[in-house]
């Protein structure tokens, strides 16, 4: 029997979100993890973007009616955004960046749908803030989940900074910088336990922070530990003049500590039903069993090596196991999580990054902000939980993950798994919960599908 068949549509908004365990501080480092730890047809995969159509359509989160000249960004910034290929702003920019410019410097939190250009707004609020006279002298901070998202954020403050002249930066992450050495660069990027640590031992002063801006703000301010953290750095920066919180996702139980966090805040806010991002085509697959859902994820496989894809599951175990498995089933996948080493890590997602890997297996520390655009396919092997026990739908993290895909534009698809009454259920609440009607896959005929 299908689950799809025989379990009634739920009904009622999927419950608010708790508070996680404290494991989670960790994981913001990128120690540990939680423990929670079709556009199939031929040909559809290398999607060619012009840039010009997207950014057309009125409705589309990408469309502007200004260029970045009108936005008053200073010329270094602006050839940069050429050299990136950037020839308009997406609607987030285009909203955020005159207010994040104004002077004095105003307090910002800030929503927009994954893949939209968040990262760009508030770089280049950040390049327009720093004093260039003072190059050895920390002005502006940027805290991230993740040292990999870390890692992508200094990537990109590089190329939007390539002609700014004297721009220095250095990232704040597990390993990044010995101990005894100084932390000197005007633009900071890091973890928070990292940042943290490394102002308390006094490598990094930070008495001349002007700008802090929290990225995946609502995943660093709500969870145990990581918000503490997040507030234990801002309680170090007695200078601040802006704070910047950014995020596609803002739960009504993080609002208002973001507000006292960011306070007299300007703020862009979605409403629920406009958070998905239209280019993804979000579907399910009705599995039998657990072992259905390998199975099924195997028979998959040349669909996934087309692209760029991803599979989320819960667990670092899990993650290695189908990993292993597809491996020895002659399949070329490789797991990360949280359990690899730093530079392990990194390297794996650089390789995945160009394309030397294809499929990548990997838990939720990498479900936010990854932007990676040849990336068409995301997997939810496991419906994204939450709460003490694993029994609420994590609605937050499943649009996390499935926008690691339909990157600015892109298209992509997402396949959730559900294989018995409390996945099932879990999916449909996170449907309902963002209006959104999730397609079944075929099982039977998945061979024709294919
Ligand atoms: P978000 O933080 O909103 O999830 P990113 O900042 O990672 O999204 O941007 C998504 C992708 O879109 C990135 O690859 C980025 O280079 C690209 N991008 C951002 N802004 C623009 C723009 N104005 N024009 C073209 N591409 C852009």
């Amino acid at each position: 029997t299908r689950w799809a068949d025989e379990v009634a549509s739920p009904t009622g908004p999927v419950a608010p979100k708790e508070s996680e365990s404290s494991l989670e501080a960790a994981q913001m480092d990128g120690q540990v993890e939680p423990l929670n730890g079709s556009g199939l047809q031929d040909g559809q995969y290398e999607v060619e973007v012009k840039l010009s159509d997207i950014q057309g359509d009125e409705n589309s989160p990408l469309f502007s009616v200004n260029s970045f000249e009108q936005l008053g960004i200073n010329e270094q910034i602006l050839k940069g955004l050429y050299a990136m290929n950037f020839r308009k702003p997406s609607k987030i920019q285009e909203k955020a960046l005159p207010i994040l410019l104004r002077d004095p410097p105003q307090n910002m939190i800030a929503q927009s749908q994954s893949g939209t250009g968040k990262t760009a707004a508030f770089v280049i609020t950040i390049l327009s803030r720093i004093d260039y006279s003072n190059p050895r002298q920390p002005q502006a901070l940027v805290i991230a989940p993740s040292r990999e998202l870390a890692r992508q954020i200094e990537g990109v403050i590089r190329s939007i900074g390539q002609f700014v002249e004297g721009l220095t930066i250095q990232a704040a992450v597990p390993g990044a910088v010995e101990r005894g050495a100084k932390v000197q660069a005007m633009v900071v990027v890091g973890t928070p336990g990292t940042v943290m640590d490394l102002i308390k031992r006094r490598q990094f002063d930070a008495s001349q922070m002007k700008v802090l801006c929290l990225d995946e703000a609502d995943n660093m301010l709500d969870q145990q530990g990581l918000g503490d953290q997040c507030a234990r750095v801002k309680g170090m920066l007695p200078g601040v003049q802006q704070t910047l919180l950014f995020s596609a996702t803002f739960p009504d139980a993080v609002v208002r500590y973001a507000e006292q966090f960011s306070p007299n805040a300007n703020q862009i806010k979605l409403k629920r039903d406009e958070l998905t991002v239209k280019g993804i085509s979000q579907m399910y697959m009705d599995c039998t069993g657990d072992e259905g859902k390998y199975n099924f994820l195997s028979q998959l496989y040349g669909a996934m090596t087309v692209g760029s894809s991803i599979i989320f599951v819960k667990r670092r175990t899990t993650a290695d196991e189908i990993a292993n498995r597809l491996t020895n089933d002659g399949h070329r996948v490789v797991a990360v999580h949280g359990a690899f080493d730093g530079t392990e890590r990194d390297r794996i997602l650089e390789e995945f990054r160009v394309g030397k890997i294809k499929v990548l297996i990997t838990t939720n520390v990498l479900a936010r902000g990854i932007d990676v655009q040849s990336v068409n396919m995301v997997i939810n092997y496991d419906v994204p939980m939450m709460g003490r026990n694993d029994d609420q739908p994590d609605a937050e993290t499943y649009l996390h993950r499935i926008g690691r895909t339909g990157r600015f534009g892109r298209v992509g698809v997402s396949i959730s798994f559900v294989f018995d009454r409390k996945s099932f259920q879990a999916l449909s609440k996170i449907g309902e919960y963002y209006g959104i009607d999730l397609v079944r896959l075929p099982t039977d005929d998945w061979d024709e599908t294919e």
